[in-house]
C-alpha cells in the first residue's frame, strides 16, 4: 500500500505539531518577537541569536492550530545554522509557495530546499489558512531584522 502525497504531507504536519523542533525560548538572545494571527487565534513568541550573519540559534513557543505550530517547527529546523541571507531567501520562496493558490510548480531544487516545508503546499489552496502557515516565517523575518540583520543589512 502506498501513501498518497496528501496523507504523507498530513503526517509530516502532524509529527511536527506533536513533536515541535526548537520549541523552547533560548536565553541569551539577540531579539524576541511576538506574532499573532487573529483570524485563527495562533500565537508565536520567537527568539533568535545571530552571529556573524548566521542564525546561530532560534527558539520559540506558541499556541494555535496544527498548521501554525507545525510550520514554525519546520521553519526552525530549516533556518538554524544558515546564513541570514539564505534564511530570508527561503522565507521568500515559502511565501511565494503560500501565495500560489495551489498552482505552484516546484522544481526538484525547490523541493530539496524547502524540505518538510513542501508539506504545506496544499495549504495555499485555502486563503484563510495561509496566514497560519506563514506566522512563524514572518516572525523569523522580523526577529532577524530586530537583531540588526534585516534584508538591507544582510544584502538580500
Ligand atoms: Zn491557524
Amino acid at each position: 500500500m502506498t501513501m498518497s502525497m496528501d496523507s504523507m504531507y498530513q503526517q509530516i504536519i502532524l509529527d511536527h505539531y506533536k513533536h515541535p523542533s526548537h520549541h523552547d525560548l533560548l536565553d541569551p538572545f539577540d531579539a524576541e518577537v511576538h506574532h499573532v494571527n487573529p483570524t485563527c487565534g495562533d500565537e508565536v513568541t520567537l527568539r533568535v541569536r545571530v552571529a556573524d550573519g548566521t542564525i546561530a540559534d532560534l527558539g520559540w513557543q506558541g499556541e494555535g492550530c496544527s498548521i501554525s505550530q507545525a510550520s514554525t517547527s519546520v521553519m526552525s529546523n530549516l533556518v538554524v545554522g544558515k546564513p541570514v541571507t539564505d534564511a530570508l531567501a527561503l522565507q521568500q520562496k515559502f511565501l511565494e509557495l503560500m501565495q500560489s493558490r495551489g498552482g505552484a510548480e516546484l522544481t526538484e531544487a525547490d523541493e530539496d530546499e524547502l524540505d518538510d516545508a513542501v508539506a504545506f503546499e496544499g495549504v495555499s489552496k485555502y486563503p484563510a489558512r495561509v496566514k497560519c502557515a506563514l506566522l512563524g516565517w514572518m516572525a523569523m523575518k522580523s526577529a532577524v531584522a530586530e537583531a540588526g540583520w534585516g534584508e538591507k543589512e544582510a544584502g538580500v
